[in-house]
């Protein structure tokens, strides 16, 4: 059976949308980046009668059926640039609680031990505990009363080009079948050509990856590395957890040689978020984060606290770690990168979202320069990269430039390079630690002991009790992942002989265990020279990306399946 993967249709008429602005992605960046906008003209608008600008040509194309379906976070709210975009914007938005205490707890396999004091990146007195998809569709909604058009349901699946100038993006095509081919409902993409494209994608963003890739933006840069975060929703008796404590955890059940922890925050009305974040930088290919996750419940702290709870929400998503190092130039001739797309994520306090607000506000003040100047060049968007530099999103990521590197040799090396950094205002012994890519340390078969070793219990796939713990599917069905059968698969394999000859011998076939949502299989099939076939199912698919980061070949693509389609992180 021949696999066939998702790609524009060729050789037909598209219909053409004049644009000014066109946000790619409805997160906190992209949100805040259309509100700023709307401010900006607003006030210049007011002062300037005779020379107004118009919102009517600003779009934010966002993949998910309903804005913030596919958003997904821990989440801890640093109010900072909400506080910049919106004053006093904590009496309306949906917060569930200020935080009101923390610790942070080393875990063995059945003990504990508190930090005396909580180290400074992770005191969050101050900060919110906030659903990210409740908080977005109440951004979305402002966006809306603005005036600015929000395309749910419709994806960018191509950057247009005139020469070396982003010119447009192209919607996905809706109604192909699997084989490709149009179906009766077919309608071909859209052809937006903007003035300025604004890549507000989140983490691994398809079309931020095309730029990096065509313009080879990422030369000068570390090599982005990413995390992997599972994450549950709980709810649990009263008296668990108090409104808005969090509790953060490192060490078991991973290792010395793996990167990573948990999460635990209390919400409204008995609900726990609780998560993992894996580095997707661990030696073993047989290592499966959700498994990881379901480890880490049954330690007695955490079994504790869940005892009687029940599990109502269940998500995954990536999120870049490399810090300031791995981002790319963030603006050129047509084109700027925000948020997650871009990298300004703070790993050492796992928090990004005031930075992709913050950068969407940026990033809306270059844009609105650009429409005033009728001049969307490299010359005006640079504006962009110079505004981030002089802003306090340089200053936090600076602090924390080589943290996640310091780690690349494990977790005491880890210690003692993120202590040093500590005095050294983020130096550590270099001014720039170098960075590999995640999959470059994934070990081959031959290489790791038969038995696992000691990271025997984080390898394959979780069985779970049903109770406490859960397989991948069960854990899946709470994602309310859905997306059209009928169409290519969207996750794309250069060369899938590579999979069936290759990876099974060398690697084990790691998709099927770093994949959180079954995605991949290999099936049996006596033709293949290793009886074994790579097969995909691509409607379990949340859209965490992790297969493209973690692949060790680097075969796999992930292009945005027809619009509408994905996770529905309700309330997460
Ligand atoms: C497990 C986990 C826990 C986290 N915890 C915290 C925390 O507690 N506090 C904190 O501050 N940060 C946290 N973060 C990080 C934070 O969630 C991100 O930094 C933040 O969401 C980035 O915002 P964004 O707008 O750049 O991207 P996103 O929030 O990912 O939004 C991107 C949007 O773009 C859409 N999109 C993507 N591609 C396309 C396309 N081609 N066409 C159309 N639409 C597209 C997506 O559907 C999505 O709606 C966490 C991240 C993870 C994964």
């Amino acid at each position: 059976m021949t696999l066939i993967f998702r790609k524009p249709i060729e050789n037909i008429e598209r219909p053409q949308m004049p644009a000014d602005v066109v946000i790619v992605g409805g997160g906190p960046a992209g949100m805040a980046c259309a509100l700023r906008l709307s401010q900006l003209i607003d006030a210049h608008n007011a002062k300037n009668p005779d020379s107004q600008l118009s919102k009517e040509n600003i779009y934010v194309l966002e993949k998910a059926r309903e804005v913030g379906q596919h958003c997904l976070s821990g989440a801890l709210l640093d109010p900072r640039s909400m506080r910049e975009l919106l004053p006093g914007f904590e009496k309306e938005a949906p917060l569930d609680a200020e935080v009101t205490q923390e610790a942070v707890y080393f875990l063995t396999e059945k003990s504990k031990f508190k930090f005396p004091i909580t180290p400074p990146p992770l005191r969050d007195h101050g900060n919110y505990v906030i659903s990210l998809n409740r908080f977005v569709k109440w951004l979305g909604a402002k966006v809306e009363e603005t005036g600015i058009t929000i395309f749910t349901g419709f994806a960018g699946s191509e950057l247009l080009f005139d020469g070396t100038r982003v010119t447009g993006v192209r919607t996905d095509d809706k109604g192909v079948d699997k084989e490709g081919h149009p179906k009766s409902n077919f309608e071909p993409g859209y052809d937006l050509q903007a003035k300025v494209v604004i890549l507000a994608e989140g983490t691994r963003g398809s079309l931020t990856k095309q730029l990096i890739a065509k313009f080879d933006l990422a030369k000068d840069s570390n090599l982005q590395t990413y995390g992997q975060g599972i994450k549950e929703l709980w709810e649990v008796p009263s008296g668990r957890i108090a409104l808005g404590e969090v509790i953060y955890t490192m060490g078991w059940p991973l290792t010395t040689k793996e990167y990573g922890g948990a999460w635990i925050y209390g919400g409204k009305d008995n609900i726990v978020s609780l998560g993992f974040v894996t580095g997707l930088d661990y030696p073993d290919p047989h290592l499966d984060p959700q498994h990881v996750l379901q480890d880490f419940k049954q330690h007695p702290f955490v079994s504790k606290l869940l005892e009687g709870g029940k599990m109502i929400r269940y998500g995954a998503k990536s999120l870049p770690y490399g810090g300031w190092w791995a981002i790319p130039p963030v603006a050129g001739d047509g084109w700027m990168i925000l948020g997650d797309s871009a990298g300004f994520l703070n790993s050492q306090r796992l928090k990004g979202i005031h930075l992709a607000i913050k950068s969407g506000m940026l990033a809306a003040e270059t844009a609105f320069e650009a429409l005033k100047k009728d001049d969307s060049s490299v010359a005006t968007l640079s504006g962009f990269q110079k505004k981030v530099e002089a802003s306090w999103i340089k200053d936090e990521l600076w602090k924390v430039r080589n943290f996640h590197q310091g780690f690349e040799h494990g977790f005491f090396a880890g210690l003692f390079h993120a202590g040093i950094q500590q005095f050294t205002g983020g130096r550590g012994l270099h001014n720039r630690y170098p960075g590999t890519a995640g999959y470059q340390h994934m070990k081959k078969l031959a290489e790791l002991p038969a038995d696992g070793g000691d990271e025997a219990h984080l390898l394959g796939p979780a069985k779970g009790d049903g109770k406490l713990t859960f397989d991948k599917l069960t854990d899946l069905y709470h994602s309310g992942t859905k997306h059209e059968e009928d169409q290519p698969a969207h996750l794309v394999i250069d060369d899938t002989n590579i999979c069936n000859t290759r990876c099974v011998k060398e690697y084990g076939s790691p998709c099927q265990t770093f994949c959180p949502a079954n995605v991949y299989e290999m099936v049996d099939d006596a033709e293949q020279p290793n009886g074994k076939r790579i097969s995909l199912n691509p409607s379990n698919c949340v859209h965490c990306k992790t297969c493209d980061i973690a692949d060790p070949y680097q075969i796999i693509t992930w292009v945005p399946p027809e619009g509408g389609g994905g996770p529905n992180y309700d309330g997460m």
